[in-house]
Order: structure tokens, then sequence, then C-alpha cells
């Protein structure tokens, strides 16, 4: 267990930054970050220059870990984000954001967006009344996304609502904690998002491949 937990801190460690990929622990004193910033591996303590592609490949990596999303997946939106009006990055985000395993996350349905996409699989939420287990479910302005009625007294799903209750919800979701739900209300923008990454370094990437 306690290489597996080193595994997936090392991706912050990597990155330089927490990515909250534990959930809980992430906010405790154990976090790998606060305990060791420096990079995995036996020049991690070594600062390298990076060129210009790595900064770029760490941008886009940095972002791919946080969503928890695979290469393909992230490609695809990249894609779609570049098809559409308007400035790229935000789309990228704006897709990212709208994934229902994501909004799960935000929500506090799930103490990371692992576990969030979890849960999502087994059909614990609905969307405008419809239960819904695909995470990367895309919703839009309007929709309504609800733990279901016969899974409020889950277990995993009452003590992850418990342990999260007092986490900041975006305002681009409309939280009613009470009765577990939440609806859209705008689309989210970059501005929304927590994560320091420069995004122009993403769209450099791919705009060269
Ligand atoms: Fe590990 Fe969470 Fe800290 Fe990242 S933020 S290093 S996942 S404990």
């Amino acid at each position: 267990m306690a290489r597996y937990t080193d595994a997936v801190c090392k991706k912050c460690r990597r990155e330089g930054s927490k990515l909250f990929l534990k959930g809980e622990r992430c906010n405790t004193a154990k976090c790998a970050i606060d305990r060791r910033s420096y990079a995995p591996g036996q020049h991690g303590k070594n600062r390298v220059k990076l060129s210009e592609y790595g900064l770029q490949l760490r941008a886009k990596q940095k972002t791919k870990t946080y969503y928890r999303v695979s290469e393909s997946q992230f490609r695809k939106y990249y894609e779609e984000a570049f098809r559409r009006e308007g400035v790229t990055s935000d789309m990228l985000f704006e897709q990212l954001e709208l994934r229902l395993d994501n909004v799960a996350y935000r929500m506090g349905v799930g103490a990371s967006r692992a576990e969030a996409r979890q849960l999502v699989g087994y059909e614990m939420l609905e969307v405008n009344g419809r239960k819904v287990n695909i995470p990367s479910y895309m919703l839009k302005v309007g929709d309504v996304v609800r733990v279901r009625d016969s899974k409020k007294d889950n277990k995993a799903i009452v003590a992850s609502m418990e342990a999260n209750k007092l986490k900041a919800v975006p305002s681009w979701l409309e939280m009613n904690k009470d009765k577990m739900e939440a609806k859209v209300v705008r689309k989210p923008v970059r501005e929304d998002v927590d994560l320091e990454v420069q995004e122009n370094l993403i769209v450099e990437l791919y705009s060269k491949n």
C-alpha cells in the first residue's frame, strides 16, 4: 500500500506541485510534496533547465494528471477545443471541467477524482433524473447532477460528502448539499480552475504535432 501511495505522489513531485490525487491525505502533513519538494529519482534534487519542448510536455502532463485522463482522451479534448470558436486553452479546460467525474469530485462525491470516477462507475449518480455511469459524460449548462435516492445512504457517499462538506464548490455549480445535487449554471472558465499551469504551452505542444 505504501508503495502505491508513493507512486501516486511521485506524479505531484514530478510536476512540482500538489495535484490532489490522494484525497484527504493531500491536506495533511503527510503530503509528499510538503515533505520532499523535489522530483523523484536519483537526480531529483538536481535542478535541470528544461528545453522549450520539455516545458510544454510538463504542462500537458501536469494537466492530464490533474484530471486523471488518458493521453488519447486528452488529445481528443484538445482537438475538439481547437475546432471550436474561442480561445483553444479555454475550450480545453471547459471540457475537462464538465466531465461528470470532475463535477462529482467538485460536489464532494469522492475524496479525489479517481474516487469520484469509481463512484460514478458504481452508478451512484443521475443526470436530469436519469442514471449515468460514464465518467467522461459531458455535462452542459442547465444539467442537474444528483446522488441517486437509492444511494444516498451508501457508506462511501455519506463519508465522502461529510468529509467534503466545507469544501468550496466553484461558482459555475449551484450546490444543494441537503439534496446532494448540483446544477451547472454556467460554463466553467479557465479562472475557475485552481491549477497552476501555463495553458499556452499545451497549445504550443499540440500545434506542432
Ligand atoms: Fe500525494 Fe496528494 Fe500530496 Fe500529491 S497532493 S503529493 S497526491 S498527498
